[in-house]
């Protein structure tokens, strides 16, 4: 596997996903291994940022203190432009099919991924 490139869990301002050599699944959530097939031969991209609003979950009761001042606040699920399922923070007006695009903001300490209406 080749180097890791940095991504917003690392405090740089970018989506990455993994695609499979062996049988072309691609995957959001970091793993040595494809989770479709098993093979550890995964391949690292940066994401475009863009992508189609999956589910929103409007969330009006802080988990912990350190989100109450971001209540009420919007959890989706972003179907991005790649082929891979992601769950962001984004606008409270979005809705179910909304074309959007990421930028990153600081939510409770750390930097996210947020998403916006695209223009
Ligand atoms: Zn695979």
């Amino acid at each position: 596997m080749s180097e890791p490139i940095a991504d917003w869990t690392k405090g740089a301002e970018a989506i990455v996903y993994q695609t499979c050599n062996a049988c072309g699944a691609r995957q959001y959530f970091r793993r040595s291994f494809c989770a479709a097939c098993g093979s550890p031969d995964l391949a690292e991209h940066r994401a475009s940022g863009a992508g189609t609003v999956y589910a929103t979950s409007l969330v009006c009761r802080a988990a912990t203190p350190e989100t109450r001042a971001h209540v009420p606040y919007n959890i989706l699920l972003v179907d991005a432009d790649e082929g891979f399922r992601m769950m962001a923070h984004g606008d409270n007006d979005l809705a179910i099919g909304d074309k959007v695009l990421a930028r990153f903001t600081q939510f409770a300490g750390r930097l996210v991924p947020y998403f916006a209406k695209a223009k």
